[in-house]
């Protein structure tokens, strides 16, 4: 039976962070010199995020996303995965990645059990990856793809979209996605918490982005299916497909099924939400299953949230969130909440 948000909304997608740990900078996610970072004996042991998994599938959830932070940088990942795909009522489980570390690990991850995988990748160009993520580390990164593309049947590769950053390499990383088997979506830069440089003006919007892969390929076919994906997808006349998130100039909160669960266990109904709920306190005094099922229940069936389209009905439109208070509360992040 569905659990449904005061919006009839079902909690139906759960995106796990496994740490608030990462091993690039991307200017648009973590442009700060200094972060404060959450305390290690806060975040949950694996047994522990089996634990609430296994609540939230008791109320409908049937989607599991791994991501971070850097999910990779986490001790034993595979055994994580495991865990989690061993249990039936997870549909669906799939990881975002930097890639970083992907050539290493891909191997060990499909081994566990993942069946699909998500790498970000913002440009081809290695001079401009050093300067968008403060790492010299494309080579790394494409590896991690390519050792991917060869274990994984779905492969994603996430792609925000940034004025003068990127906006011009929408068509070659097209083509490199179409060289691996891999679908790319295009994400509209969000004003998200972390995101402290965010401006309007460098956003590329979801029309922008369909004009431009017009312009070289010609007609563009939207694909109608239903569903709570946040991506919009479409078609090229020789078959390659694309999406795109909107979450910026056209947000899709009507359908967001989706929460997050922080890897210190805190549980957030919106990624731009001021507050959540901390399961990690009552599961750690020993609060049975039942216990834990009646507080999210509630939590869910409260919910109200659409901040994507607050934001976009906002007449003056500023990062969410100045830095002091992000280092007052660094689960304010996107990095701590989880892409
Ligand atoms: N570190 C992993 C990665 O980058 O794939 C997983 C976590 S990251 C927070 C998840 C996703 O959030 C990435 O695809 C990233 O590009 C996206 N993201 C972070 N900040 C963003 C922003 N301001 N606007 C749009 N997407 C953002
Ligand atoms: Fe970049 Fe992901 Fe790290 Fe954020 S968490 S800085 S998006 S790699
Ligand atoms: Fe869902 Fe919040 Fe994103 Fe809207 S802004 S789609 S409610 S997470």
């Amino acid at each position: 039976m569905a659990t449904l948000d005061r919006r009839g909304r079902p909690l139906g997608s759960l995106r796990i962070s496994v740490t608030d740990r990462c091993n690039l900078r991307c200017q648009y996610c973590m442009p700060e010199p200094e972060y404060v970072w959450l305390p290690r004996t806060d975040i949950l042991a694996f047994e522990e995020i089996c634990a609430l998994a296994d609540v939230f599938t008791g109320l409908g959830v049937d989607r599991v996303r791994l991501t971070g932070g850097e999910p990779l940088l986490r001790t034993d990942l595979p055994n994580l995965i495991r865990m989690l795909a061993a249990r039936p009522a997870i549909r669906d489980l799939a990881l975002t990645t930097n890639g970083l570390l992907l050539a290493d690990q891909a191997a060990a991850l499909r081994a566990a059990g993942l069946p699909r995988i998500t790498v970000s990748l913002d440009t081809l160009r290695p001079g401009r990856f050093r300067e968008l993520t403060r790492i010299d580390a494309l080579d790394a990164v494409l590896a991690g793809l390519t050792a991917a593309a060869a274990r994984f049947d779905t492969l994603k590769i996430d792609t925000v979209v940034i004025r003068g950053m990127n906006d011009d390499e929408l068509l070659d990383i097209l083509e490199h996605g179409r060289t691996l088997g891999a679908e790319v979506r295009f994400i509209e830069y969000m004003d998200v918490g972390g995101a402290t440089r965010w401006s309007l003006a460098d956003v590329v919007s979801r029309d922008d982005i369909l004009r431009a892969i017009a312009a070289r390929y010609g007609t563009v076919e939207p694909i109608d299916e239903q569903t709570s994906a946040p991506a919009d997808r479409f078609r090229l006349a020789d078959g390659t497909t694309f999406g795109i998130i909107s979450s910026t100039t056209a947000p899709f909160c009507s359908t967001c099924d989706r929460s997050r669960l922080t890897a210190d266990g805190m549980w957030y109904l919106c990624l731009y939400a001021l507050a959540g709920t901390n399961l990690r306190d009552p599961l750690r005094d020993g609060a049975s299953p039942a216990v834990l099922r009646r507080l999210i229940e509630s939590v869910w069936t409260a919910r109200d949230d659409r901040g994507a389209e607050l934001r976009a009905a906002a007449a003056d439109r500023r990062p969410l969130i100045p830095v002091e208070t992000l280092r007052q509360s660094p689960h304010l992040e996107m990095h701590t909440r989880g892409g």
